[in-house]
């Protein structure tokens, strides 16, 4: 049976790409978000994988460039169904945000058709990933530095919550934070919908951060063969869970120097980081409130007062 994807069609056996028209710029011209069909030759599942949700995560896409290439529709079992990018006009201008509403993409789920630029966008993906079995949501933490994890959003007591940490023990990022999300993700709305849906956050980094693609890589490739996509044995390995999630703002306005390093365990008192003056006076020191792990930190050193500083995941535990 042939499936199809905006102007991307394929056969048992084939392989497309094409666009998904999805409205119009400014200038009346037709945009489009490029898609991917991969018909496999066998039965089996469907699999949906997005990436750049926000428009300045690209790792997901770096992900997509490189796994694509190496699947061969003649072996493979079961169908794949891609947005390669999904917040179009974030994307052009390199901004989290979509600039026609300044909404982030990831609160606009499962979508609007007749809603803002984002709904419709949220309502025209979302459409095409129900029609899958599995769902990965390829996001990074923006431009902040943080570990390589994935999170399962759809919350503790959800009916697909075994399901969502199955998933992402496959991907195997290491570390998975389980924690209900915002309203308005798609690793929260699609599960709604029945189908397991997890949100790899790729580390984070301005542009590309190849130790961060690989590990999604690997993580698609784990994907395909525990579910039967291709040949192979995925291992399920022990992931480091976070049950919580504590962030850490500045006092006062400085400079920001970190006493510990990301994925370092960090103990309830312990130094998080200090903030100085452009002379290195001292002016503050931040200490961590729970036992946890470092997980994620601003990228650049300068903070006013409030300013978001870092991330300490916290009620560890393993599965
Ligand atoms: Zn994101």
């Amino acid at each position: 049976m042939t499936t199809t994807l905006g102007t991307a069609s394929a056969g048992p056996g084939e392989i497309d790409t094409g666009r998904l028209e999805v409205g119009e710029t400014r200038d009346g011209s037709p945009f489009g978000l490029p898609v991917a069909v991969i018909n496999g030759e066998q039965p089996g599942q469907t699999l949906y994988m997005q990436a750049v949700s926000d428009g300045d995560e690209l790792n997901g896409v770096g992900v997509l460039q490189r796994v694509v290439p190496q699947l061969d529709p003649t072996t493979l079992s079961g169908t794949i169904l891609i947005v390669g990018i999904v917040n179009y006009h974030a994307f052009q201008i390199a901004e989290h945000r979509n600039p026609i509403d300044d909404t982030k993409m990831n609160r606009a789920y499962p979508g609007t058709e007749t809603g803002t630029s984002s709904e419709r966008i949220a309502a025209a993906t979302f459409d095409i990933a129900t029609q899958a079995d599995l769902i990965l949501d390829l996001h990074q933490g923006s431009t902040s530095r943080m570990l390589d994890e994935v999170r399962v959003r759809c919350g503790k007591r959800h009916r697909l919550h075994d399901d969502c940490l199955e998933l992402a023990k496959a991907f195997g990022c290491g570390y998975v934070l389980d924690q209900k999300g915002p309203d308005g993700q798609l690793a929260r709305a699609a599960p709604d919908d029945g189908i397991p849906t997890i949100d790899p956050e790729l580390g984070g980094c301005v542009g590309w951060d190849e130790t961060s693609i690989q590990k999604g890589v690997e993580g698609v490739f784990n994907v395909l063969s525990y579910y039967d996509f291709i040949d192979g044995t995925t291992e399920l390995e022990r992931q480091t869970r976070a049950n919580g999630f504590e962030q850490y703002g500045s006092p006062n306005g400085g400079l920001v120097s970190f006493e510990k390093d990301l994925g370092e365990q960090v103990t309830s008192g312990d130094v998080l980081f200090e903030i100085t003056t452009p002379f290195g006076e001292p002016k503050a020191t931040v200490t961590a409130d729970s036992d946890g792990i470092l997980w994620r930190t601003r990228r650049l050193p300068q903070v006013a007062t409030g300013e978001y500083v870092c991330s300490v995941g916290t009620d560890i535990d393993s599965y």
